[in-house]
Protein backbone atom coordinates (compact mmCIF):
# COMPACT_ATOMS: atom_id res chain seq x y z
CA UNK A 1 0.00 0.00 0.00
CA UNK A 2 0.95 3.72 -0.51
CA UNK A 3 2.55 5.41 2.23
CA UNK A 4 0.97 7.95 3.98
CA UNK A 5 2.02 11.84 4.13
CA UNK A 6 3.24 11.44 7.71
CA UNK A 7 5.47 8.28 6.83
CA UNK A 8 6.67 9.54 4.31
CA UNK A 9 8.10 13.09 6.07
CA UNK A 10 9.37 10.23 8.35
CA UNK A 11 11.92 9.73 5.61
CA UNK A 12 12.59 13.27 4.75
CA UNK A 13 15.95 15.19 5.57
CA UNK A 14 13.25 17.77 7.50
CA UNK A 15 15.75 20.49 7.33
CA UNK A 16 13.18 22.69 5.23
CA UNK A 17 15.72 23.95 3.25
CA UNK A 18 12.99 24.79 0.00
CA UNK A 19 14.89 23.58 -2.54
CA UNK A 20 12.08 21.31 -3.53
CA UNK A 21 10.09 24.18 -3.65
CA UNK A 22 7.59 24.59 -1.19
CA UNK A 23 8.25 25.71 2.38
CA UNK A 24 8.77 22.98 4.82
CA UNK A 25 9.45 18.75 4.47
CA UNK A 26 6.09 18.05 5.99
CA UNK A 27 4.44 19.66 2.82
CA UNK A 28 6.44 18.07 0.79
CA UNK A 29 5.85 14.62 1.81
CA UNK A 30 2.29 15.92 1.73
CA UNK A 31 2.21 16.57 -1.83
CA UNK A 32 4.17 13.54 -2.90
CA UNK A 33 1.73 11.54 -1.22
CA UNK A 34 -1.19 13.00 -3.07
CA UNK A 35 1.28 12.92 -6.65
CA UNK A 36 1.48 16.37 -6.90
CA UNK A 37 5.21 16.32 -6.32
CA UNK A 38 7.97 14.38 -7.85
CA UNK A 39 10.53 12.34 -5.54
CA UNK A 40 13.42 13.64 -7.59
CA UNK A 41 12.32 17.63 -6.78
CA UNK A 42 14.54 17.18 -3.45
CA UNK A 43 17.98 16.15 -4.02
CA UNK A 44 18.72 15.22 -0.06
CA UNK A 45 16.98 11.66 -0.14
CA UNK A 46 18.88 9.11 1.31
CA UNK A 47 19.12 5.75 -1.13
CA UNK A 48 17.52 3.86 1.50
CA UNK A 49 14.81 6.23 2.06
CA UNK A 50 14.79 6.87 -1.98
CA UNK A 51 13.89 2.86 -2.09
CA UNK A 52 11.29 3.04 0.43
CA UNK A 53 9.49 5.81 -0.88
CA UNK A 54 9.37 4.46 -4.68
CA UNK A 55 6.48 2.82 -4.08
CA UNK A 56 4.69 5.96 -2.64
CA UNK A 57 5.88 8.23 -5.72
CA UNK A 58 4.88 5.45 -8.08
CA UNK A 59 1.87 6.26 -10.01
CA UNK A 60 -1.60 4.48 -8.47
CA UNK A 61 -1.68 3.28 -12.04
CA UNK A 62 1.34 1.43 -12.88
CA UNK A 63 2.41 2.91 -16.68
CA UNK A 64 3.22 0.28 -19.18
CA UNK A 65 4.50 -0.51 -22.24
CA UNK A 66 2.58 -1.84 -24.94
CA UNK A 67 4.55 -2.89 -28.45
CA UNK A 68 7.91 -1.41 -29.93
CA UNK A 69 8.37 0.67 -32.84
CA UNK A 70 6.11 4.23 -34.04
CA UNK A 71 2.67 2.95 -32.54
CA UNK A 72 4.51 1.79 -29.46
CA UNK A 73 2.56 3.07 -26.53
CA UNK A 74 2.36 3.32 -22.70
CA UNK A 75 -0.98 2.80 -21.24
CA UNK A 76 -1.89 3.52 -17.30
CA UNK A 77 0.10 6.02 -15.18
CA UNK A 78 -3.05 7.94 -14.36
CA UNK A 79 -3.47 10.07 -11.14
CA UNK A 80 -6.55 11.41 -11.17
CA UNK A 81 -10.17 10.56 -11.11
CA UNK A 82 -10.92 13.59 -13.48
CA UNK A 83 -9.46 15.42 -15.85
CA UNK A 84 -9.61 18.77 -14.52
CA UNK A 85 -8.20 17.65 -11.98
CA UNK A 86 -4.61 17.79 -12.95
CA UNK A 87 -4.66 16.23 -16.62
CA UNK A 88 -5.13 12.46 -17.66
CA UNK A 89 -1.70 11.04 -19.57
CA UNK A 90 -1.82 8.27 -21.38
CA UNK A 91 -4.64 8.27 -24.12
CA UNK A 92 -6.07 4.64 -24.61
CA UNK A 93 -4.94 2.33 -27.42
CA UNK A 94 -7.55 1.27 -30.09
CA UNK A 95 -7.44 -1.86 -31.64
CA UNK A 96 -9.33 -3.88 -33.98
CA UNK A 97 -9.81 -8.04 -33.33
CA UNK A 98 -9.02 -10.71 -36.23
CA UNK A 99 -9.69 -14.53 -36.00
CA UNK A 100 -6.72 -16.70 -36.08
CA UNK A 101 -8.43 -18.39 -39.43
CA UNK A 102 -8.30 -15.45 -41.34
CA UNK A 103 -6.33 -15.92 -44.02
CA UNK A 104 -3.32 -14.24 -45.26
CA UNK A 105 -4.41 -12.72 -47.90
CA UNK A 106 -7.67 -11.29 -46.44
CA UNK A 107 -5.32 -10.05 -43.43
CA UNK A 108 -2.84 -8.64 -45.17
CA UNK A 109 -5.88 -6.79 -47.02
CA UNK A 110 -7.69 -5.42 -44.15
CA UNK A 111 -4.23 -4.37 -42.63
CA UNK A 112 -3.63 -2.30 -45.74
CA UNK A 113 -6.98 -0.37 -45.39
CA UNK A 114 -6.34 -0.48 -41.73
CA UNK A 115 -2.86 1.23 -41.53
CA UNK A 116 -4.56 4.18 -44.02
CA UNK A 117 -6.56 5.29 -41.33
CA UNK A 118 -4.34 8.08 -40.34
CA UNK A 119 -5.85 12.06 -39.71
CA UNK A 120 -3.99 14.98 -39.12
CA UNK A 121 -5.55 16.79 -36.94
CA UNK A 122 -3.40 20.12 -35.45
CA UNK A 123 -0.26 18.87 -35.93
CA UNK A 124 -1.05 15.62 -34.79
CA UNK A 125 -0.97 12.27 -36.74
CA UNK A 126 -4.13 10.64 -35.35
CA UNK A 127 -4.30 6.53 -35.80
CA UNK A 128 -4.96 3.56 -33.95
CA UNK A 129 -2.03 1.36 -32.31
CA UNK A 130 -3.04 -2.51 -32.20
CA UNK A 131 -4.64 -5.81 -33.44
CA UNK A 132 -5.76 -8.15 -31.28
CA UNK A 133 -5.47 -12.15 -32.58
CA UNK A 134 -7.81 -14.06 -31.03
CA UNK A 135 -7.44 -18.10 -30.71
CA UNK A 136 -10.62 -19.51 -32.53
CA UNK A 137 -9.96 -23.20 -32.81
CA UNK A 138 -6.49 -23.86 -30.67
CA UNK A 139 -4.67 -24.02 -33.73
CA UNK A 140 -1.34 -23.21 -32.95
CA UNK A 141 0.03 -22.48 -36.16
CA UNK A 142 -2.52 -20.27 -37.64
CA UNK A 143 -2.51 -18.22 -34.62
CA UNK A 144 1.63 -17.71 -34.59
CA UNK A 145 1.04 -17.21 -38.87
CA UNK A 146 -1.65 -14.54 -38.47
CA UNK A 147 0.59 -12.99 -35.45
CA UNK A 148 3.65 -12.89 -37.45
CA UNK A 149 1.97 -11.08 -40.21
CA UNK A 150 0.53 -8.24 -38.45
CA UNK A 151 4.40 -7.73 -36.70
CA UNK A 152 6.15 -8.51 -39.20
CA UNK A 153 3.91 -6.48 -42.16
CA UNK A 154 2.56 -3.61 -40.36
CA UNK A 155 3.38 -1.03 -37.63
CA UNK A 156 1.19 -2.25 -35.60
CA UNK A 157 1.75 -4.12 -32.57
CA UNK A 158 -0.33 -7.20 -31.18
CA UNK A 159 -2.73 -8.47 -28.88
CA UNK A 160 -2.38 -12.38 -28.44
CA UNK A 161 -5.25 -13.33 -27.52
CA UNK A 162 -5.43 -17.15 -26.00
CA UNK A 163 -6.44 -19.22 -22.88
CA UNK A 164 -4.07 -22.08 -23.76
CA UNK A 165 -0.49 -21.45 -22.82
CA UNK A 166 0.68 -23.98 -25.97
CA UNK A 167 -0.97 -21.57 -28.30
CA UNK A 168 -0.04 -18.21 -26.32
CA UNK A 169 3.64 -19.76 -26.18
CA UNK A 170 3.88 -20.28 -30.19
CA UNK A 171 2.07 -16.55 -30.50
CA UNK A 172 4.98 -15.41 -28.88
CA UNK A 173 7.57 -16.71 -30.71
CA UNK A 174 6.10 -15.61 -33.93
CA UNK A 175 5.63 -11.68 -32.75
CA UNK A 176 7.57 -11.85 -29.09
CA UNK A 177 10.09 -8.83 -30.63
CA UNK A 178 7.42 -6.62 -30.77
CA UNK A 179 6.66 -6.22 -27.02
CA UNK A 180 2.64 -8.27 -27.32
CA UNK A 181 -0.06 -8.01 -24.85
CA UNK A 182 -0.85 -11.44 -23.72
CA UNK A 183 -4.18 -11.97 -23.10
CA UNK A 184 -5.00 -13.67 -20.58
CA UNK A 185 -4.31 -15.25 -17.46
CA UNK A 186 -7.24 -16.67 -15.86
CA UNK A 187 -7.71 -19.13 -12.45
CA UNK A 188 -6.86 -22.28 -14.72
CA UNK A 189 -3.81 -20.75 -16.90
CA UNK A 190 -1.85 -18.25 -14.52
CA UNK A 191 1.12 -20.34 -13.36
CA UNK A 192 2.21 -21.08 -17.05
CA UNK A 193 1.12 -17.98 -18.33
CA UNK A 194 3.54 -16.20 -15.50
CA UNK A 195 5.84 -18.28 -16.72
CA UNK A 196 5.96 -17.48 -20.48
CA UNK A 197 5.55 -13.47 -19.35
CA UNK A 198 8.46 -13.60 -17.67
CA UNK A 199 10.37 -15.83 -19.55
CA UNK A 200 9.86 -12.82 -22.45
CA UNK A 201 9.43 -9.90 -20.59
CA UNK A 202 5.92 -9.47 -21.66
CA UNK A 203 2.83 -7.45 -20.41
CA UNK A 204 0.40 -10.08 -19.25
CA UNK A 205 -3.59 -9.44 -18.97
CA UNK A 206 -5.72 -10.75 -16.64
CA UNK A 207 -9.08 -11.73 -16.90
CA UNK A 208 -11.91 -13.10 -14.57
CA UNK A 209 -15.88 -13.21 -13.99
CA UNK A 210 -15.50 -9.82 -12.02
CA UNK A 211 -13.38 -7.30 -10.89
CA UNK A 212 -12.88 -9.48 -7.41
CA UNK A 213 -11.34 -12.29 -9.04
CA UNK A 214 -9.48 -10.30 -11.19
CA UNK A 215 -8.11 -9.01 -7.94
CA UNK A 216 -6.89 -12.39 -6.71
CA UNK A 217 -5.21 -13.07 -10.01
CA UNK A 218 -3.08 -9.44 -9.31
CA UNK A 219 -2.46 -10.44 -6.12
CA UNK A 220 -0.59 -13.22 -7.32
CA UNK A 221 1.23 -12.62 -10.14
CA UNK A 222 2.48 -9.75 -8.52
CA UNK A 223 3.94 -12.20 -5.63
CA UNK A 224 5.12 -13.93 -8.42
CA UNK A 225 7.12 -10.94 -9.91
CA UNK A 226 5.07 -10.66 -12.86
CA UNK A 227 4.26 -6.61 -12.69
CA UNK A 228 3.52 -5.19 -15.81
CA UNK A 229 -0.19 -6.28 -15.55
CA UNK A 230 -3.36 -5.18 -17.60
CA UNK A 231 -7.13 -6.11 -16.17
CA UNK A 232 -10.16 -7.24 -17.72
CA UNK A 233 -12.95 -7.46 -14.92
CA UNK A 234 -14.85 -9.27 -17.63
CA UNK A 235 -18.19 -7.44 -17.75
CA UNK A 236 -19.87 -7.07 -21.03
CA UNK A 237 -22.46 -5.46 -20.26
CA UNK A 238 -22.56 -1.74 -20.57
CA UNK A 239 -23.76 -0.61 -17.34
CA UNK A 240 -21.38 -3.17 -14.99
CA UNK A 241 -18.30 -2.16 -17.64
CA UNK A 242 -18.80 1.61 -16.80
CA UNK A 243 -19.27 0.23 -12.76
CA UNK A 244 -16.05 -1.86 -12.50
CA UNK A 245 -13.94 0.83 -14.62
CA UNK A 246 -14.96 3.77 -12.72
CA UNK A 247 -14.44 1.45 -9.50
CA UNK A 248 -10.91 -0.24 -10.48
CA UNK A 249 -9.85 3.51 -10.86
CA UNK A 250 -11.28 5.07 -7.79
CA UNK A 251 -10.10 1.83 -5.44
CA UNK A 252 -6.75 2.46 -6.89
CA UNK A 253 -6.50 6.03 -6.82
CA UNK A 254 -8.39 6.59 -3.49
CA UNK A 255 -7.80 3.31 -1.64
CA UNK A 256 -4.30 3.54 -2.65
CA UNK A 257 -5.11 0.00 -3.97
CA UNK A 258 -2.50 -1.59 -5.71
CA UNK A 259 -4.33 -5.19 -6.75
CA UNK A 260 -5.84 -2.69 -9.39
CA UNK A 261 -3.33 -0.35 -10.12
CA UNK A 262 -3.36 -1.14 -13.57
CA UNK A 263 -4.93 -0.40 -16.68
CA UNK A 264 -8.00 -1.17 -18.39
CA UNK A 265 -8.64 -3.53 -20.97
CA UNK A 266 -12.63 -3.37 -22.53
CA UNK A 267 -13.95 -5.19 -25.75
CA UNK A 268 -16.83 -3.30 -26.93
CA UNK A 269 -16.57 -6.02 -29.77
CA UNK A 270 -17.90 -8.35 -27.68
CA UNK A 271 -20.93 -5.91 -26.34
CA UNK A 272 -22.56 -4.70 -30.05
CA UNK A 273 -24.45 -6.41 -32.53
CA UNK A 274 -23.80 -3.63 -34.78
CA UNK A 275 -20.68 -1.28 -35.01
CA UNK A 276 -22.68 2.13 -34.24
CA UNK A 277 -23.26 0.74 -30.55
CA UNK A 278 -20.12 0.00 -30.35
CA UNK A 279 -18.39 2.60 -31.22
CA UNK A 280 -20.95 4.21 -28.26
CA UNK A 281 -19.83 1.87 -25.74
CA UNK A 282 -15.98 2.48 -26.59
CA UNK A 283 -16.91 6.00 -26.53
CA UNK A 284 -18.11 5.97 -22.87
CA UNK A 285 -14.96 3.69 -22.37
CA UNK A 286 -12.68 6.52 -23.51
CA UNK A 287 -14.14 8.80 -21.42
CA UNK A 288 -14.07 6.09 -18.34
CA UNK A 289 -11.26 4.96 -17.99
CA UNK A 290 -10.47 1.76 -20.25
CA UNK A 291 -6.63 1.54 -20.77
CA UNK A 292 -6.94 -0.09 -24.20
CA UNK A 293 -10.22 -0.59 -26.29
CA UNK A 294 -10.89 -3.67 -28.56
CA UNK A 295 -13.25 -3.24 -31.31
CA UNK A 296 -14.26 -5.80 -33.72
CA UNK A 297 -12.77 -3.76 -36.93
CA UNK A 298 -11.69 -0.27 -37.90
CA UNK A 299 -13.61 1.96 -40.29
CA UNK A 300 -13.66 5.81 -40.81
CA UNK A 301 -17.09 6.83 -39.87
CA UNK A 302 -16.18 4.61 -36.16
CA UNK A 303 -12.47 5.39 -36.07
CA UNK A 304 -12.13 8.96 -36.73
CA UNK A 305 -14.72 9.83 -33.81
CA UNK A 306 -13.22 7.93 -31.46
CA UNK A 307 -9.77 9.38 -32.45
CA UNK A 308 -10.47 13.02 -31.95
CA UNK A 309 -12.73 12.23 -28.85
CA UNK A 310 -9.86 10.42 -27.79
CA UNK A 311 -7.46 13.59 -28.24
CA UNK A 312 -9.97 15.92 -26.59
CA UNK A 313 -9.97 13.98 -23.94
CA UNK A 314 -6.46 13.37 -23.09
CA UNK A 315 -5.30 16.87 -23.67
CA UNK A 316 -4.04 19.09 -20.62
CA UNK A 317 -6.72 21.32 -19.71
CA UNK A 318 -4.90 23.62 -18.16
CA UNK A 319 -2.49 24.43 -21.29
CA UNK A 320 -3.71 25.76 -24.46
CA UNK A 321 -3.03 23.19 -27.77
CA UNK A 322 -0.41 24.74 -29.97
CA UNK A 323 1.29 24.21 -33.26
CA UNK A 324 4.75 24.85 -33.32
CA UNK A 325 6.40 28.03 -34.60
CA UNK A 326 7.06 28.08 -38.60
CA UNK A 327 6.47 28.22 -42.07
CA UNK A 328 3.44 26.54 -43.20
CA UNK A 329 3.01 25.38 -46.83
CA UNK A 330 -1.02 25.37 -47.97
CA UNK A 331 -1.36 24.28 -51.24
CA UNK A 332 2.06 24.13 -52.86
CA UNK A 333 2.40 27.98 -52.84
CA UNK A 334 5.55 29.41 -54.96
CA UNK A 335 7.54 32.86 -54.93
CA UNK A 336 3.97 34.61 -55.67
CA UNK A 337 1.78 33.06 -53.26
CA UNK A 338 0.33 35.12 -50.23
CA UNK A 339 1.79 35.05 -47.04
CA UNK A 340 -0.41 35.21 -44.15
CA UNK A 341 0.60 34.97 -40.31
CA UNK A 342 -1.52 34.41 -37.29
CA UNK A 343 -0.75 32.72 -33.91
CA UNK A 344 -0.21 29.70 -32.53
CA UNK A 345 -3.20 28.62 -30.59
CA UNK A 346 -3.89 24.94 -32.55
CA UNK A 347 -7.65 26.13 -32.76
CA UNK A 348 -6.43 29.31 -34.80
CA UNK A 349 -4.25 27.28 -37.18
CA UNK A 350 -6.65 24.29 -37.91
CA UNK A 351 -9.30 27.21 -38.94
CA UNK A 352 -7.27 28.98 -40.78
CA UNK A 353 -5.10 26.51 -42.65
CA UNK A 354 -8.67 24.78 -43.43
CA UNK A 355 -10.23 28.08 -44.73
CA UNK A 356 -6.99 28.83 -47.01
CA UNK A 357 -7.35 25.02 -48.03
CA UNK A 358 -10.95 25.46 -49.22
CA UNK A 359 -10.00 28.53 -51.48
CA UNK A 360 -7.73 26.59 -53.02
CA UNK A 361 -5.13 29.19 -53.41
CA UNK A 362 -2.37 28.12 -52.61
CA UNK A 363 -0.27 30.21 -49.79
CA UNK A 364 2.00 30.36 -46.96
CA UNK A 365 0.95 30.34 -43.72
CA UNK A 366 3.16 31.76 -40.48
CA UNK A 367 2.71 30.74 -37.23
CA UNK A 368 4.56 32.57 -34.44
CA UNK A 369 4.30 31.69 -31.08
CA UNK A 370 1.85 33.51 -29.02
CA UNK A 371 1.83 30.77 -26.05
CA UNK A 372 -1.36 28.84 -27.21
CA UNK A 373 -3.63 32.22 -27.35
CA UNK A 374 -5.63 33.02 -30.31
CA UNK A 375 -5.41 36.23 -31.94
CA UNK A 376 -7.38 38.82 -30.04
CA UNK A 377 -6.49 37.80 -26.89
CA UNK A 378 -2.49 36.95 -27.48
CA UNK A 379 -2.45 40.79 -29.05
CA UNK A 380 -4.36 41.92 -25.69
CA UNK A 381 -1.61 40.17 -23.64
CA UNK A 382 1.14 41.62 -25.83
CA UNK A 383 1.79 38.10 -27.66
CA UNK A 384 0.94 38.95 -30.72
CA UNK A 385 2.70 42.52 -30.50
CA UNK A 386 3.87 44.53 -33.73
CA UNK A 387 7.38 44.48 -33.37
CA UNK A 388 7.23 40.66 -32.41
CA UNK A 389 5.33 39.60 -35.15
CA UNK A 390 8.08 41.74 -37.90
CA UNK A 391 11.12 40.35 -35.81
CA UNK A 392 9.51 36.59 -36.15
CA UNK A 393 9.25 37.54 -39.97
CA UNK A 394 12.26 38.26 -40.40
CA UNK A 395 13.95 35.34 -39.07
CA UNK A 396 11.21 32.88 -40.11
CA UNK A 397 12.92 32.61 -43.63
CA UNK A 398 10.07 33.50 -45.64
CA UNK A 399 12.08 36.14 -47.49
CA UNK A 400 13.58 33.56 -49.29
CA UNK A 401 10.85 31.61 -50.51
CA UNK A 402 8.69 34.46 -52.12
CA UNK A 403 9.64 37.22 -53.95
CA UNK A 404 6.78 39.76 -53.19
CA UNK A 405 6.97 41.60 -49.89
CA UNK A 406 3.48 42.11 -48.61
CA UNK A 407 2.31 40.41 -45.52
CA UNK A 408 -1.41 39.54 -44.37
CA UNK A 409 -2.27 39.78 -40.73
CA UNK A 410 -5.32 39.06 -38.77
CA UNK A 411 -8.09 41.45 -38.89
CA UNK A 412 -8.52 41.22 -35.31
CA UNK A 413 -4.63 42.41 -34.77
CA UNK A 414 -5.24 45.62 -37.58
CA UNK A 415 -3.92 47.96 -34.62
CA UNK A 416 -0.25 46.27 -34.81
CA UNK A 417 -0.15 47.00 -38.49
CA UNK A 418 1.67 50.51 -37.93
CA UNK A 419 4.35 48.44 -35.64
CA UNK A 420 5.07 45.39 -38.01
CA UNK A 421 5.24 48.11 -40.98
CA UNK A 422 8.17 50.20 -39.03
CA UNK A 423 9.99 46.49 -37.81
CA UNK A 424 9.35 45.45 -42.08
CA UNK A 425 9.86 48.90 -43.63
CA UNK A 426 10.44 46.90 -47.06
CA UNK A 427 7.32 44.79 -46.55
CA UNK A 428 3.27 46.28 -47.65
CA UNK A 429 1.03 45.30 -44.42
CA UNK A 430 -2.01 44.11 -45.39
CA UNK A 431 -5.42 43.93 -42.71
CA UNK A 432 -6.98 40.50 -43.60
CA UNK A 433 -10.54 39.77 -42.57
CA UNK A 434 -11.57 39.28 -38.76
CA UNK A 435 -12.96 36.11 -39.43
CA UNK A 436 -11.57 32.67 -40.79
CA UNK A 437 -14.92 32.36 -42.82
CA UNK A 438 -14.13 35.12 -45.01
CA UNK A 439 -10.95 34.30 -45.91
CA UNK A 440 -11.36 32.64 -48.85
CA UNK A 441 -13.44 34.82 -50.41
CA UNK A 442 -10.54 37.72 -49.29
CA UNK A 443 -7.72 35.44 -50.93
CA UNK A 444 -9.88 34.96 -54.61
CA UNK A 445 -10.73 38.73 -54.48
CA UNK A 446 -6.91 39.38 -54.55
FE1 LIG B 1 12.90 19.05 2.67
FE2 LIG B 1 14.09 18.02 0.52
FE3 LIG B 1 12.26 19.93 0.22
FE4 LIG B 1 14.62 20.51 1.31
S1 LIG B 1 14.25 19.81 -0.78
S2 LIG B 1 12.58 21.16 2.02
S3 LIG B 1 15.07 18.63 2.39
S4 LIG B 1 11.92 17.91 1.05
Amino acid sequence: MALTGIQIFKLLPKTNCKECGVPTCLAFAMNLASGKAELDSCPYVSDEAREQLSEASAPPIRPIMIGKGVRAKTVGGETVQYRHEKTFFNPPLLAALVGSDISASDLEAKLKIWNAFQFERVGLNLRPELVAVKDVNNDKDAFASAAKIIAETSEFNVILMTKDPEVMKAGVAACGFKRPLMFAATAANVDAFAEIAKENDLPLAVTGDSLEAVVALTDKLTGMGVKDLVIDPGSREIKQSLHDLIGARRSALKDSNRLVGFPTIAFPCEMADNLDMETLIAGMQIAKYAGIIVLSDFTGESLFPLLLERLNIYTDPQRPMTVVEGIYEIGNPDENSPVMVTTNFALTYFIVSGEIEGSRVPAWLLIKDSEGLSVMTAWAAGKFAGDDVGIFVKKSGIMDKVSHRELIIPGYAAAIAGDVEEELPEWKIIVGPRDAAHIPGFLKAR
